[in-house]
């Protein structure tokens, strides 16, 4: 066993390294009584917006929030079709069927375990009004060929940036856009674990245009243009001052963080690049990845058993995910009992993520990569 607990991520380790800053925020807002839109709100707004280099960030409660804001805001009707993949947390079709639409779900890229463009244009119908591509574990997709085809078909792009902030996605003419910038709307969550986390739940959408800012702001503001003034109907989803003010500390580590990780991840590749069963993660050209998971493929069926020689080890590992949405209960009514994708049915058996955070020490990565290896060579 290794001398220290190994968690999937240290959040506490990352909390004493910034403990001073976090403090002061949290106990400012409590000085000022400022728990509701306080100035902190509007000044993570302002360095978010000045970091992603887009034109408007609305803070929203949660990233699940910020998806259901995005879609209430683009004028959808009952009945569209809204394209996702069906490899990807839930929140991100859940707000579809919530607000009545369609999902429609698509397979993905066994390599970068994204949609693509090819894929995407193949599901598109008459019915069809908005594409939701997930950046999934924290590289971008193809962004450039996603809006070639939304443009195409005239659909609107909302990009679920959850596990990508901070990620670069390289157009081919060599101009370079933060996730979450380039599509109509973009939206990300602060949830703790995040590369970006609050120490709550928190959320935000982003957007280059103003009317459209706008009007999120109102949905996401009980759909009031002037204090009690109601103009339609809308939510109540606001980020904490609090959340906001230990956010604004966080923001200015972000590129650190995501250096941490990388070189995590740049360790595991290099030490089971020689493992035939294990498929590490592949970055495509056109982004950089943020690791906010680490997941690889464990051929051969032999991924319960190598969870299980790691959890004697005491190394933790996980299943993101184990279940294609098409196969949830929940969304049983989309899709005929024997709709299959293949490449999602192959990664649903075979992904396998470990541990990867800010504040890996090099000894505890050593002891992870040690407890992998040797599942596969036997000494
Ligand atoms: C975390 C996550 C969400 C939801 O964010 P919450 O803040 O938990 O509501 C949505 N989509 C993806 C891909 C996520 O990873």
């Amino acid at each position: 066993m290794f001398e220290r607990p190994i968690e999937m991520v240290d959040l506490k380790s990352q909390y004493a390294r910034i403990k001073e800053d976090v403090d002061r925020g949290i106990q400012k807002c409590i000085d000022q009584a400022t728990f509701i839109n306080g100035p902190s709100v509007r000044e993570f707004q302002v360095n978010l917006e000045e970091y992603l280099g887009v034109k408007h960030v609305i803070p929203c409660a949660n990233g699940t929030d910020a998806l259901q804001i995005a879609m209430m805001a683009l004028d959808l009707e009952e009945g569209d079709e809204v394209i996702v993949p069906a490899f990807t947390y839930v929140a991100t079709a859940e707000v579809i069927a919530l607000l009545k639409l369609s999902p429609v779900m698509v397979d993905v890229d066994l390599e970068t375990m994204n949609i693509t463009p090819e894929l995407i244009e193949k599901a598109i119908t008459p019915r069809t009004k908005a594409i939701v591509p997930v950046h999934l574990f924290g590289q971008c997709c193809d962004m450039e060929g996603i809006m070639q085809v939304a443009i195409k078909y005239g659909l609107k792009v909302i990009e679920d940036n959850a596990q990508a902030i901070g990620a670069d996605y390289q157009f081919s003419s060599g101009v370079k856009a933060k996730s979450g910038t380039i599509g109509t709307i973009g939206c990300t969550s602060f949830f703790p674990s995040k590369n970006l986390g609050c120490y709550g739940d928190g959320g935000a959408i982003m957007t280059q245009e103003d009317a459209l800012a706008e009007k999120m702001r109102i949905i996401a503001n009980h759909g009031q243009v002037v204090r009690y003034y109601h103009d339609f109907v809308g939510v109540n989803s606001r980020l904490d001052s609090i959340q906001a003010a230990i956010l604004d500390v966080k923001l200015r580590y972000l590129d650190e963080y995501c250096t941490a990780r990388w070189e995590v991840a740049m360790a595991y590749n290099k030490a089971f690049g020689d493992i035939d069963a294990l498929l590490v993660p592949q970055t495509a050209s056109f982004t950089t990845h943020v690791f906010h998971q680490y997941t690889m493929c464990v051929q051969g069926g032999q991924r319960a058993a190598l969870q299980e020689h790691l959890q004697k080890l005491g190394i933790p590992s996980m299943i993101y995910y184990p279940v294609p949405l098409y196969k949830q209960k929940a969304f049983s009514q989309y899709c005929a009992a024997d709709f299959s994708l293949p490449n999602t049915e192959i990664l649903c058996e075979e992904v396998m993520s470990l541990p990867i955070h800010t504040e890996m020490k090099p000894d505890m990565l050593a002891y992870i990569i040690d407890g992998v290896r040797s599942f596969f060579i036997k000494k």
